[in-house]
């Protein structure tokens, strides 16, 4: 894909790559809720691309459903104050959570998204995200499955993206401003 001009776009995870990272995911959940009623919670939107994959990868039943969060702004990096845009369509009590996120970076959003779900009754929350940057991290949250630790660049594609931009790019590309 062509890169907007100023922006430059390097791969850092290939589609292969990724793809090869979330069946391992997959099958690893498949086991670990074998019996259990299981929910799967996307953060729209940037999750929206590595759940339609993780969820093929999981070989057991299972519920969608979304939750869209919004940091103010659009800088490239987290304000860190989260407000709910939608929040979920179905109640969360009974069932074992399972919270998808494309990348996790300073921690507060997920950190916001696990104290609201465990208010609503949910018999466990665990978070799974596609990427990490442990470098920014500001509070500690529990990542229980994880696809790949990256450094701290901006990263977009696989349903990331720059003012909406470059999310149906298949890898997950470095984005460099000139
Ligand atoms: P946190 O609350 O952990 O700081 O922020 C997580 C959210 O920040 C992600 O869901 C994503 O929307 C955004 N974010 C953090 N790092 C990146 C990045 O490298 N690229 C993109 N496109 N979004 C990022």
């Amino acid at each position: 894909m062509q890169a907007q001009s100023g922006e430059r776009l390097e791969v850092l995870l290939s589609a292969k790559e990724v793809a090869t990272r979330v069946e391992q995911l997959g099958r690893r959940i498949t086991m670990d809720y074998q019996g259990r009623p299981l929910i799967l919670i996307g953060i729209l939107k940037g999750s929206f691309v590595f759940l339609a994959d993780l969820c093929r990868a999981i070989d057991l039943p299972l519920a969608v459903d979304f939750l869209a969060l919004s940091s103010y702004g659009a800088a490239t990096r987290s304000s860190g104050i989260v407000r709910i845009l939608k929040d979920l369509d179905h109640a969360v009590e009974g069932l074992h959570v399972l919270v998808v996120e494309d990348i996790v970076d300073t921690g507060l959003t997920l950190n916001y998204i696990f104290g609201h779900l465990r208010a609503r009754g949910a018999l466990s929350v665990k978070m799974c995200s596609l990427l990490d940057k442990p470098s920014r991290r500001q509070v500690a949250v529990p990542l229980h499955y994880k696809g790949f630790e990256i450094p701290d660049e901006f990263v977009v594609g696989y349903g990331l993206d720059v003012d909406e931009r470059y999310r149906n790019l298949p890898d997950v590309c470095r984005l460099i401003r000139s």
